[in-house]
């Protein structure tokens, strides 16, 4: 019970990564709001069922409003905020001389000023506790790059920038904020991808396997739990080696 007596807060958290964290989090014994645009209730129901404690909440990360709502709701129904998990994300893929405007600012503002919003008042409460962790997805295309998918390689880039920064902002209060840098995992967003690029990615990476949600939450449970305490501003990638 690497997380026992903490409350956490996963973005994004009706299926996929986000929901494989939430799930994990509560079996590792926080309590977890898990949120969506779309309340993910299936998620609670998992938790409960196991035992775990757990809310649903409906709000869209890049609207400031909704993400003010968001920690009231955790902060009021399990009294504290210890871990915001900032995962919620979107793809608008398209070649950069045909990206809409709007795919350009939708993907930006959903994936990384959704986690500005997230951050900024989830960091209240960790900052009167003098402790907190705070866990970002990002991508391994935000660190190489990706035709295709500018505006979804920019957000997560910066991503990479925001932690960074908040890292050296709340260092001195006790508050932790890493990266996970997912490579190709099985989820609702890779689904529509060719079997040709499956196959490819099986051949190149060294682990010779699609990523699971599991073996990211894995990582983000490491980075929310003590054992984590020393690291900070760093980007762990999980992607069975591709990117080498
Ligand atoms: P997914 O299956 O498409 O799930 C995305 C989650 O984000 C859903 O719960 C969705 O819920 C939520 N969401 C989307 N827009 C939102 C918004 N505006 N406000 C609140 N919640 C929102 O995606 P995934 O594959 O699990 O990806 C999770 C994260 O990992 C993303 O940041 C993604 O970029 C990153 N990632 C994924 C991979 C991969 O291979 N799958 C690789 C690298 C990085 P609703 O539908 O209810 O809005």
């Amino acid at each position: 019970m690497r997380l026992e007596g903490k409350v956490a807060l996963v973005t994004g958290a009706s299926r996929g990564i986000g929901r494989a964290i939430a799930v994990s989090f509560a079996s590792e014994g926080a309590a977890v709001g898990c949120l969506a645009t779309k309340p993910p209730a299936d998620t609670v129901a998992e938790i409960e069922r196991a035992g775990g404690r757990a809310v649903e909440i409906a709000g869209d990360v890049s609207s400031p409003a909704d993400a003010e709502f968001a920690v009231d709701v955790v902060v009021t129904k399990f009294g504290r905020l210890d871990i915001l998990v900032n995962n919620a994300g979107i793809t608008q893929d398209g070649l950069l001389l045909k990206m809409s405007d709007e795919a350009w600012h939708r993907v930006l503002e959903v994936n990384l000023t959704g986690a500005f919003y997230m951050t900024r008042v989830a960091a209240k409460p960790m900052l009167k506790q003098r402790a907190g962790r705070i866990v970002n997805i990002a991508s391994i295309v935000g660190l190489s790059g990706q035709a295709g998918q500018a505006n979804y390689a920019a957000s997560k880039a910066g991503l990479v920038g925001l932690t960074k920064s908040v890292a050296k902002e709340f260092g001195s209060r006790g508050i932790t904020c890493n990266v996970i840098a997912p490579g190709f995992i099985e989820t609702d967003m890779t689904e529509t991808l060719s079997e040709q690029m499956r196959e490819s990615v099986i051949k190149t990476a060294p682990l010779g396997r699609l990523g699971q949600p599991t073996d990211v939450a894995d990582v983000a449970v490491f980075l929310a739990s003590d054992a984590s305490a020393y690291i900070t501003g760093q980007v762990i990638v999980v992607d069975g080696g591709l990117s080498l």
